[in-house]
C-alpha cells in the first residue's frame, strides 16, 4: 500500500539474521535463549537493567543476530497466520538424552512450510547419558542428514546450561544465514512486523516491533494495522531510549494510538491523511468479517 520509493541494490546493506527457536519442551529452548542473552548481552551491562522486550540482539565479531524470545511454535505459527515472515533461520533444539520427540517433527515441519532453513542445536551435551550420534540418526530418519554425515543439515553439539558451544552456534547461524544474503535499505521509511503488543498501565499502548526494512525514528507516524500513531519514543532491548532504529532491530515503541496484534505489519508512513484513510478501511473490512462470522455462528445454532 505504501511503496515510497523502490530501493535501488546500490542501497541495500547486509541486515542482522533473526532466529527463532523452537523444539520440543523441555529440550532446551528457554535456557538456550538465557544463556545466549547473559553471555552476549549482559555482561557488557554493568549493572545495567536488562529489558525483557520479546526479542534481543547479540553479538559475535561485531556482527549481529536477533533472536526472537517467544520459544515454542505458537509464536511461529500465529506469525505465519496472520502473513508476517520474520524469521531467517529456526534453531531446533534437540535434548541429546532424549532424541527426537513429537514437538521435534512439529518443529521440522513448520519451518519446513515456511521455507526457512534450521540449525540443529543438539543440546544437553554435558550429561552423561547424552548420545548426540543417536539424535543425528534420528534426525536422518526424517530428512535431516547432518552435514558432517554427508547431508546439507548444519548441526551443532552445546550445552545451553554450561554454555558449552554456544559461540558455535553463532557462527554457524552467520555462515547459514549469509547465503541467503539478507539485504535492507536503512535510507527507506521503516516497515515490519509487531512480535508483542500490550497495554501498560503508566505508558499506555506499548508494542514490541520487528524492525525489518528502513529505519524508524521518534517523531514517525506508522500505520498498524488499523491503528494510526506517532512514535512518542523507542526503547531497544536493553531498555536505552534511542531516537531511531534500523533493520533488523527489535524496538518497544510508545506513543500508538491502540494495542497492535502480534503478526500486524507496520509502516511508516508520510501522508498521515491517506494512513488514517488506509486504517479506517481496514477496520470496515474486520468489521464486516466479524459480522459475517457471526451470522454464520448464528445459523448453526439454529
Ligand atoms: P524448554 O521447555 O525447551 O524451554 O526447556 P528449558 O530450557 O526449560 O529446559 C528444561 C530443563 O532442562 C531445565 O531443567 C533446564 O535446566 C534443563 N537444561 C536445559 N539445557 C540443558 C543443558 O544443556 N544441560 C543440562 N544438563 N540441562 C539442561
Amino acid at each position: 500500500e505504501f511503496e515510497e520509493g523502490v530501493s535501488r541494490p546500490e542501497d541495500r546493506e547486509t541486515r542482522a539474521p533473526v532466529v527463532t527457536v523452537m523444539g520440543h519442551v523441555d529440550h532446551g529452548k528457554t535456557t538456550l535463549l538465557d544463556s545466549l542473552r547473559t553471555t552476549r548481552v549482559a555482561e557488557r551491562e554493568a549493572g545495567g537493567i536488562t529489558q525483557h522486550i520479546g526479542a534481543y540482539a547479540v553479538e559475535l565479531n561485531d556482527r549481529k543476530i536477533v533472536f526472537l524470545d517467544t520459544p515454542g511454535h505458537a509464536a511461529f505459527t500465529t506469525m505465519r497466520a496472520r502473513g508476517a515472515k520474520v524469521t531467517d533461520v529456526v534453531v531446533l533444539v534437540v535434548a541429546a538424552d532424549d532424541g527426537v520427540m513429537p514437538q521435534t517433527r512439529e518443529a521440522i515441519d513448520h519451518a519446513k512450510a515456511a521455507k526457512v532453513p534450521i540449525i540443529v542445536a543438539i543440546n544437553k551435551i554435558d550429561k552423561p547419558d547424552s548420545n548426540p550420534e543417536r539424535v543425528m540418526r534420528e534426525l536422518s530418519e526424517i530428512g535431516l542428514l547432518a552435514e558432517s554425515w554427508g547431508g546439507d543439515t548444519v548441526m551443532v553439539p552445546v550445552s545451553a546450561k554450561a554454555k558449552q558451544n554456544l559461540d558455535q552456534l553463532l557462527e554457524m547461524i552467520l555462515l547459514v544465514t549469509e547465503i541467503g544474503d539478507l539485504k535492507a535499505n536503512a535510507a527507506r521509511n521503516a516497515s515490519g512486523t509487531v512480535l508483542e503488543g500490550k497495554l501498560d498501565r503508566g505508558r499506555g499502548p506499548v508494542a514490541t516491533v520487528l524492525v525489518q526494512d528502513g529505519t524508524l525514528h521518534v517523531g514517525d507516524t506508522v500505520l498498524v494495522g488499523t491503528i494510526v500513531g506517532k512514535v512518542r519514543a523507542l526503547q531497544d532491548d536493553r531498555g536505552r531510549s534511542v531516537r531511531e532504529v534500523g533493520p533488523s532491530t527489535p524496538v518497544e515503541v510508545l506513543g500508538l494510538g491502540g494495542v497492535p496484534t502480534p503478526g500486524d505489519t507496520f509502516q511508516a508512513v508520510e501522508d498521515v491523511a491517506k494512513a488514517r484513510q488506509i486504517a479506517m478501511f481496514r477496520e470496515e473490512q474486520a468489521k464486516a468479517k466479524s459480522l459475517g462470522a457471526r451470522g454464520g455462528r448464528m445459523t448453526l445454532e439454529t
